[in-house]
């Protein structure tokens, strides 16, 4: 049975009619938007007023300067590095009838699975064979899915072991849970515990999810973090699914929970996802607050420029033109070889999505491997690092690190030995060969002669030795 203690200081934090006013009220000022870029150039985070400030900078010229300084500040302080990870859906029975999902009670057409710990295993073992290293297990709400299933599938997961292959880190997106909940999941060994509020705007949440379902409850979720880092899970992740309301609101309600889960446990979310509504199997919605691309590209921008150090995840869901874009803007992480089907991964001869038994249609169906090859292609250096959360670099000691310097001493490095690893283990002859020519160029660049000489050396064990997971 679920407790339902929400954490020492909640509060209904999200104020509809402050954030509505801010945005009304807020007009283009070119100057102010320049002082506030100048601002977020130093790595400091914006507040919510600053934020609306961006978002209510509408010409060309001035969209422009936001975009430039967007990139600007994802190179210094993400370097040229984009970190991968595959969903892994692990159940799709669902309690909730949120009404833009295919797995919403309501719908009985949907395809119902959740996977037996045989059949994790089976799809873990094929994420590995294509070479993944991080996963997010991904659950509908369901008394079946309890701490303890949600615990029992993170460690089964660990535990697979297929040629070189291994999981280093697992992530979860599932519901909210109580403090025992949280502490279960810790326990696990997560990563970070994703939630997102779907829409910050109270009206349009009621409509979205119905008030006796569990997800009806507002206040619920939106303290769910909060409970989560009482329970020990220092990690989260939060996010807003836009296209249910105005994206300008749902940019200052991510804001606003950024700002508050820094203000009283000193640690603000490590990522942020901006998923957009996508076509579904079973779903309508009508069209009104749709987010354009332009308009999509200036939120991630303005995200990235209000939150300098917090990650900024963008899926599958976007096409591969959109998501090479805002990559640019700031986008941290993505994933790749996406399957959203139950046991989809080892469906190795299908072609396409069957929308029954997903939760949502993708944009980018591309291989691991392609996308790899257009990373490398591109001047990215594809990670698969989970150095910081295996050597307890996270939370407030995370903020503390991340300080000029620790890209060049850990990210870089972490991120060319795996992908060294990926290059000797799984990529394809082309983007083998490109992979290592970009590793050659990273390191010609590096002006610290010690630390080239460790990398070089690292490389070698990885290369001639055999050697596997090494990291700064
Ligand atoms: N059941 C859990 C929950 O609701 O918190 C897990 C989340 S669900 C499996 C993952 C996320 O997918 C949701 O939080 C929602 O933002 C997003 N999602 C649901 N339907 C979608 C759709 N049609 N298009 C894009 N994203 C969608
Ligand atoms: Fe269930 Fe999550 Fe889908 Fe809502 S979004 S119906 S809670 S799986």
């Amino acid at each position: 049975m679920l407790n339902k203690t929400m954490s020492k200081n909640c509060v209904d934090f999200i104020d509809d009619a402050k954030i509505t006013s801010i945005i009304e009220n807020t007009r283009e000022d070119a100057g102010r938007v320049r002082a506030i870029i100048a601002k977020s150039m130093e790595k400091k985070p914006l507040t919510v007023e600053e934020t609306a400030a961006l978002i209510a900078a509408e010409s060309p010229e001035l969209v422009e300067e936001i975009f430039n300084a967007a990139r600007q500040l994802k190179k210094d302080v993400y370097g040229n590095r984009i970190v991968l990870f595959a969903p892994l859906y692990i159940g799709n029975f669902c309690v909730n009838d949120c009404k833009y999902c295919a797995f919403r009670r309501s719908l009985r057409s949907t395809v119902r699975k959740t996977l037996s710990p045989a059949e994790t295993i089976q799809q873990v073992e094929a994420l590995e064979d294509v070479g993944h290293k991080r996963l997010i297990l991904v659950f509908g709400e369901h008394p079946d899915y309890t701490p303890e299933f949600m615990a029992d599938t993170v460690r089964t997961v660990y535990t697979v072991k297929k040629g070189k292959g291994e999981i280093r880190r697992v992530n979860i997106n599932a519901a909210p849970l109580d403090h025992a909940g949280f502490k279960t999941m810790k326990d696990s060994g997560i990563g970070t515990y994703q939630i997102f509020q779907e829409t910050y705007h109270h009206a349009t949440y009621q409509e979205c999810h119905p008030s006796q379902t569990h997800k009806g409850d507002y206040l619920w979720r939106l303290d769910g973090l909060s409970r989560a880092f009482e329970s020990g899970c220092d990690d989260m992740g939060i996010g807003a699914l836009f296209g249910l309301y105005d994206w300008r609101f749902e940019v200052l309600g991510l804001i606003t929970h950024s700002l508050h889960l820094q203000n009283i446990y000193n640690v603000g979310p490590h990522t942020i996802s901006f998923p957009r509504l996508r076509p579904a199997h079973g779903v309508s919605f009508d069209q009104k607050y749709f987010v354009s691309d332009h308009d999509f590209k200036r939120l991630v921008a303005i995200l990235r420029l209000a939150v300098p150090y917090t990650g900024l995840i963008c899926t599958a869901r976007e096409t591969a033109e959109v998501r090479r874009e805002v990559m640019q803007f700031g986008v941290s992480q993505i994933d790749a070889g996406t399957r959203l089907e139950l046991g989809g991964y080892s469906e190795k001869d299908r072609k396409g999505q069957e929308l029954k038994r997903e939760q949502f249609q993708i944009g980018d169906v591309r291989s691991l491997d392609e996308v790899m090859g257009e990373l490398i292609h591109e001047g990215y250096i594809p990670s698969f690092c989970t150095s910081c959360y295996r050597l307890g670099r996270t939370g407030e000691h995370f903020m503390e690190y991340a300080i000029p310097g620790f890209i060049q001493r850990f990210c870089t490095p972490n991120a060319l030995t795996t992908l060294c690893e990926y290059l000797e283990d799984y990529a394809s002859d082309e983007v083998r060969k490109s992979g290592f020519e970009l590793i050659s160029r990273e390191l010609e660049k590096m002006t610290d002669e010690k630390q080239k000489k460790m990398i070089t050396e690292r490389l070698a064990e990885i290369r001639i030795a055999g050697k596997r997971d090494l990291y700064f």
